[in-house]
């Protein structure tokens, strides 16, 4: 099972001040723990910022979230960030929706123990409890590197593939190609602090 919480106003409040926001609000694993309040309290904070807001069940469901940008084409289209509450499976889906777009989570998620319900196969989070997707263009380093590198790449990528298992993808490859197509190459330089794994299950 997992549980979401909102980031601290410290980490994410920098990155979307004085933007104009469109925000995807998934209530699909509010059964579980999805803080309702607290989400419904941080987007009134924003205030004016907000443009336009979509609350659905499974925002992993892909078909399902497509549909809802076609709704939201307009209001979508004067935001200048759009900004996700959901596991990171659902911030996932929406990059990968709007590859032109620039996306942040304002969540974390963790791990609790229990029955996992199904998501995307597509898309993988380890609930790490930490999330990093606002500085890796939503792709997880920590599900899909094969070292789980926040600070990546290790330099053995060899035409775009993981050294450790050829068959895979690169994903900070990918991190690198979708941030300077984003025009936000800068993030790369931030260097990454060291992952507590105390809040993560082991990798
Ligand atoms: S960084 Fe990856 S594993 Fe961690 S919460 Fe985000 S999507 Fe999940
Ligand atoms: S080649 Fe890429 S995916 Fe593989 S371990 Fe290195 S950084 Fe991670």
């Amino acid at each position: 099972m997992l549980a979401v919480q909102i980031k601290p106003d410290e980490e994410i409040l920098p990155l979307i001040s004085s933007k104009r926001i469109f925000v995807f609000e998934c209530l699909g694993c509010r059964d579980v723990h999805y803080p309702v309040q607290r989400a419904g309290e941080f987007i009134d904070g924003l205030k004016q910022q907000v443009l336009g807001k979509a609350t659905l069940d499974y925002l992993c469901h892909r078909e399902f979230v497509q549909e809802y940008i076609r709704a939201y084409a307009d209001q979508l289209e004067k935001a200048e960030v759009v900004l996700v509450l959901s596991c990171g499976v659902g911030v996932q889906v929406v990059c990968s929706l709007l590859e032109d777009r620039t996306v942040y989570t304002g969540c974390d998620t963790l791990h609790l123990n229990g029955f996992q319900g199904l998501t995307a196969k597509e898309y993988d989070c380890e609930q790490c409890g930490e999330c990093y997707l606002n500085y890796t263009g939503g792709m997880c380093p920590v599900a899909l590197c094969s070292k789980h590198l926040l600070n990546g790449p290790c330099g053995g990528s060899q035409q775009g593939k993981c050294e450790v298992d050829p068959d895979m993808p690169c994903v900070w490859q990918q991190i690198v190609d979708r941030l300077i197509k984003l025009g936000r190459g800068d993030v790369l330089e931030r260097l990454g602090a060291p992952k507590n794994w105390n809040v993560s299950p082991a990798p």
